[in-house]
C-alpha cells in the first residue's frame, strides 16, 4: 500500500502524523516540510521578540529527531511539495536532491497561511519584517540587537500588531502603530477596541488610526513611514496586516476553494478530491453558530482538525469539530477576547435578529483587593434567546470567562440557560454572580 503523505509540518500536519502513527504504527507516514522547523509555536514569537522567551528552541514543541526516532514518522525537512496529481494519487516534491514524485494512498494538505505583504514600496528595505515564521522572529530580534532602533513602526492593529507593539515597547523604543481602519482589532468589536486603544495610549504607544501607510522610505535600510501627508521616523517596521491561506498548491490540483478563499472541506476535513484532506490555516471549518463554512486561522483549530483527520485516515472516521472563533489576546495589561458571532450585520446575514447588551462588572468580590473592571458584550437572537457571541475586555479573569460563553455556543444555549450555569465562586476570583451570569441575565431580559 502507498504511504500516507502530509504536506506541511506544523500544528495540523504533525498532529495528524502523530495520531496516525499512534493508531496505526505499521502505516508509512511521510511528512514534507519545506522549512527547517516542525511543530513550532508561532503564537509564542511575539514573546520571543519581547524577551520573555529566551530561545527559539523553546518554541519548538517536539524536535524533528523525536518525530523520526520516537514516533516513526518519515519526516523530510527542506522538501517542498510543488504539485499534486489527484488522478494518479501522487505529489511532486522539490528537495535538496532535486525533483521527485511520491505516490500516496491518502493525502493531507496542511500548508497553513502566509502573512499578507501589502503592495507598497519599500517592503524590501532592511529592517522591514513580517511575523509568520521562526526565522522571521529570529531576524527581528537580531535586528533589534544590532541596529538598536529608536523608533519602530507597527503596521496593522490586529492581534499580531498589538502583541508586537508590546514586544517592541519592552525594548524601550518609541512605538508607532498604524491602522487604516477607525479602530484596532476589528474582529473584537468596537467596545473592546475602545478599551485597547485607550490602554495602548496610556502605555505610550503612538496610535495612528484611520491612517493608511503608503510606503516605507529609506536607502538600504528603512528610515521612515510615509502616510501620505507626513513621514514618520522608523528604523524598524513590522507589517502585520493579516494572513491569507496557502491554497495555490490545492487550487492548481483542482481542489475546490470555499467562499472564504480557503480550501473547502466537509465535516471530516475531506476536500473535493477523493483521498485528499485539508486542515488548519489553509482550510475552512464549519462555524458552530451560523452552521456555515468559515475561515478562522487559529492554533487549536489546526491541531484539532489534524488530530481528527489522522484518526480518520487510520480508519476511524472522526469529525474535525465546529469552530466558534474563540480568541484571547494580551494587550499589555489588558486582556481582550471574543467568541462566536459578535457583529450584528453578520448575525442578520446568518438569519438571526441580533440583540446586544453590554455590562461592566467586577472581576472579584468588590471588597477583595485587586478587583478590576470587566466589560462584557453578549449578542443573542431576539426570537429564540440563543446566545450568538461575546466579547470581553479587562485586566483579569477574561480568558476563563470567554471560554464559558464558548461552551454555551457549542451547546446552543439560550441566554436564560447560560444564566443558570453553576459557575465557581470565591472572593479572589469572582463576585457571587459571575459577570457572565449577570450579562446572560441582562440579555435574557431583552430577548424571547
Ligand atoms: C505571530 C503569530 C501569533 C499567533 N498567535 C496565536 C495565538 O495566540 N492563538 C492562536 O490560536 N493562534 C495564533 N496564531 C496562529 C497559529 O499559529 C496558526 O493558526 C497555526 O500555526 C496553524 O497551523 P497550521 O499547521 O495550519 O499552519 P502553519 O503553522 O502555517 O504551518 C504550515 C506549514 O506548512 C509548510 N508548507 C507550506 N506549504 C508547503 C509545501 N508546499 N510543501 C511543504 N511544506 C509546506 C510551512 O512551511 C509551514 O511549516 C499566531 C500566528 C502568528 C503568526
Amino acid at each position: 500500500m502507498d504511504p500516507i503523505v502530509i504536506v506541511g509540518g506544523d500544528a495540523a500536519g504533525m498532529s495528524a502524523a502523530s495520531k496516525l502513527k499512534r493508531e496505526r504504527p505499521e502505516r508509512e507516514v511521510i511528512v514534507f516540510e519545506k522549512g527547517a522547523y516542525v511543530s513550532y509555536a508561532a503564537c509564542g514569537m511575539p514573546y520571543f521578540v519581547k524577551g520573555a522567551v529566551d530561545s527559539l528552541d523553546d518554541l519548538v514543541t517536539i524536535t524533528p529527531e523525536a518525530f523520526v526516532e520516537e514516533r516513526g514518522i518519515d519526516l523530510r525537512l527542506h522538501h517542498e511539495v510543488v504539485g499534486i496529481d489527484p488522478e494518479e494519487h501522487a505529489v511532486v516534491v522539490e528537495g535538496p536532491d532535486g525533483r521527485t514524485t511520491q505516490s500516496y494512498d491518502q493525502l493531507l494538505v496542511a500548508t497553513g497561511a502566509h502573512a499578507v505583504v501589502p503592495p507598497f514600496d519599500g517592503m524590501d528595505l532592511d529592517g522591514v519584517f513580517t511575523m509568520h515564521s521562526l526565522p522571521e522572529a529570529d531576524a527581528v530580534r537580531d535586528y533589534l540587537a544590532s541596529a538598536e532602533p529608536e523608533s519602530v513602526a507597527v503596521v496593522g492593529g490586529g492581534y499580531v500588531g498589538i502583541e508586537m507593539a508590546e514586544a517592541f515597547h519592552a525594548h524601550d523604543v518609541e512605538v508607532h502603530l498604524f491602522e487604516m481602519l477607525p479602530h484596532v482589532m476589528a474582529p473584537f468589536g468596537e467596545t473592546v477596541a475602545d478599551h485597547v486603544e485607550e490602554h495602548l495610549r496610556e502605555q505610550g504607544v503612538d496610535l495612528h488610526l484611520n491612517t493608511a501607510v503608503e510606503r516605507f522610505v529609506g536607502d538600504d535600510r528603512v528610515a521612515g513611514v510615509d502616510v501620505g501627508d507626513r513621514v514618520f521616523d522608523a528604523d524598524l517596521a513590522l507589517v502585520g496586516v493579516g494572513v491569507a491561506p496557502n491554497t495555490d498548491l490545492a487550487e492548481s490540483a483542482g481542489i475546490e476553494l470555499g467562499e472564504t478563499g480557503a480550501i473547502a472541506t466537509d465535516a471530516y476535513g475531506r476536500t473535493s478530491r477523493s483521498g485528499v484532506f485539508a486542515a488548519g490555516d489553509c482550510a475552512e471549518a464549519r462555524h458552530v453558530v451560523t452552521g456555515e463554512p468559515d475561515h478562522v486561522p487559529l492554533a487549536l483549530t489546526a491541531n484539532r482538525a489534524g488530530r481528527a483527520i489522522g484518526q480518520t485516515m487510520a480508519g476511524d472516521e472522526t469529525p474535525v469539530g465546529d469552530i466558534a472563533g474563540t480568541a484571547v489576546v494580551k494587550a499589555f495589561d489588558l486582556t481582550a477576547a471574543r467568541t462566536g458571532v459578535i457583529d450584528e450585520e453578520r448575525a442578520r446575514e446568518a438569519g438571526f435578529d441580533p440583540v446586544s447588551v453590554t455590562i461592566t462588572a467586577s472581576s472579584r468580590a468588590h471588597y477583595y483587593p485587586g478587583a478590576e473592571e470587566l466589560t462584557i458584550t453578549l449578542l443573542g437572537d431576539r426570537d429564540t434567546g440563543r446566545v450568538l457571541g461575546a466579547t470581553m475586555v479587562g485586566r483579569e479573569g477574561v480568558a476563563k470567562r470567554i471560554d464559558t460563553v464558548a461552551v454555551a455556543l457549542h451547546e446552543g444555549a439560550t441566554a436564560e440557560q447560560l444564566s443558570y450555569y453553576d459557575l465557581a465562586y470565591a472572593p479572589p476570583y469572582s463576585p457571587v454572580w459571575d459577570p457572565v451570569l449577570t450579562a446572560a441575565k441582562v440579555l435574557d431580559g431583552n430577548v424571547g
